[in-house]
């Protein structure tokens, strides 16, 4: 039985695509390899958001091409965010990639492998909900985005916008439930923009209020918001709907208005914090998360002390924090000089990161004494793993409860990146659904 092997890095979006592609090639009948070099196919799933993960493909690449010559039979695949509508570029330097595929698009993959192994294709790429989900798993719900912000090759890689019907995406989480799975994340780049394209329109309050029904769903998330669409609706929809959790992820990407028009975010600083402070007012316990580009062209120190300001302001519960990394083809890398340099890119960088571990460390210790449920989704080292309905990672002590199991757990220990703590007792759904 021939064997594949999907090699993975960026963002779930990925690690929902491959996870989808994984079902197709064993419905073909192959077989998952855990070691690359062993794998009669290999397929790179790639991403480019940042110079540091398409240069960590690009060197996997470049081995592969080499070892073709000791495995000339071997299949080797590319797909992601790196294959963009013209990837001429990319078949000259990497001559020995048999089959290129841009995101979501496995058919060119599955048919090359068929015609390879001589194995049939037929039903493999219908109805691509995993066999063996994680307990909280990932489902995208709408692939693409149009909003175009000059320092993201999103767009150009992923095409526009398109939603995936209502019906179709509560089949899927129905399965995914008999499947064993107790939390999902709902996933778009932007995914406060779900439901434009459909029609009849609808929109993410829409598509959480029939997620909700759900039997046996416990918890409802969804990933990446956009201050702009974040609408009142959506804000309501957190607050009203018992399983859906009480996080927000929602990226400021700069602190000054001059920074945030050269991004062409559509949103000012007072607008941003309008919507926190909107949030926050509706949503009992809300968390917060954000993403933060530091070093943009032409981004002045005063400029980069205003996005400080911000941090110190609202009190993130996470940061995920950059430094500007040029992505050719966009706006910014054609037309805005890259002025800020390497160092002083690193500098901010650190900046930022030590406030937010302060930050971090502040909130959480807070949190000390506290009780919260947490849904177990994995061990690491001997300990039970979990989050709490504000995306914070607890490590549990005492046995008993099994993965999938809902505990109530009270806080012993917190760092800035997770907390400890020790078995309540374990919640029936029921009453997971009157807590809140
Ligand atoms: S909203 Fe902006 S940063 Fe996010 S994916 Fe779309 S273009 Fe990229």
């Amino acid at each position: 039985m021939p064997s594949y092997h999907v090699w993975t890095v960026g963002c779930q979006m990925n690690v929902a695509d491959s996870q989808r592609l994984d079902l197709s090639l064993e419905r073909m009948g192959l077989a998952r390899e855990e070691k690359i070099e062993n794998a009669d196919v290999v397929i790179v799933n790639t991403c480019v958001v940042r110079q540091a993960a398409e240069d960590t493909a690009t060197g996997l690449l470049g081995r592969l091409g080499k070892q073709k010559f000791e495995a000339p039979d071997r299949v080797i695949a590319v797909m992601g965010c790196m294959v963009g509508p013209d990837h001429a570029d990319l078949k000259r330097r990497f001559p020995q990639v048999d089959v290129w595929a841009r995101p979501q698009e496995f058919q060119p993959i599955v048919e090359t492998v068929g015609a390879r192994t001589g194995l049939s294709t037929e039903g493999c790429l219908a109805n691509l909900t995993p066999q063996k989900p994680n307990v909280a798993t990932f489902v995208p719900i709408v692939h693409g985005c149009d909003k175009f912000c000059t320092f993201c090759i999103i767009p150009y890689r992923r095409g526009r916008e398109m939603s995936r019907p209502v019906s179709e995406l509560v089949d899927e989480l129905t399965r995914l439930v008999d499947r064993g799975v107790k939390e999902v994340t709902l996933l778009g780049q932007n995914v406060d923009s779900y439901g434009h394209d459909l029609r009849p329109r609808v929109d993410l309050a829409d598509l959480m209020e029939q997620v909700h029904e759900v039997s046996g769903l416990e918890r409802i998330r969804f990933l990446t918001s956009h201050p702009n669409d974040m609408s009142r609706r959506i804000i309501r929809a957190i607050a009203d709907l018992p399983k859906v959790c009480e996080n927000v992820n929602l990226p400021f990407q700069a602190g000054d208005d001059r920074i945030l028009a050269e991004m062409r975010r559509g949103y000012t600083r007072g607008q941003f914090l309008d919507r926190i402070d909107e949030i926050r007012a509706t949503i009992p316990r809300v968390t917060l998360t954000t993403d933060l580009i530091v070093g943009f062209p032409g981004e002045t120190e005063a400029e980069f002390q205003q996005s400080v300001r911000l941090l110190e302001r609202v009190r993130f519960d996470k940061v995920h924090s950059a430094a500007y990394s040029e992505r050719k083809g966009t706006f910014a890398s054609r037309r805005i000089p890259d002025s800020v340099t390497r160092d002083e890119k690193k500098r901010r960088l650190h900046t930022v990161n030590d406030l937010q571990t302060r930050i971090q460390t502040e909130i959480n210790a807070d949190l000390v004494g506290q009780e919260f449920d947490i849904l177990v989704d994995g061990e690491t080292r001997g300990r039970l793993r979990g989050r709490t309905r504000g995306d914070k990672l607890v490590y549990v002590t005492g046995g008993g409860p099994a993965l999938g199991d809902t505990v109530r757990t009270g806080i012993t220990g917190a760092s800035p990146w997770s907390l400890e703590g020790d078995l309540r007792a374990t919640q029936t759904q029921k009453e997971l659904v009157e807590i809140k």
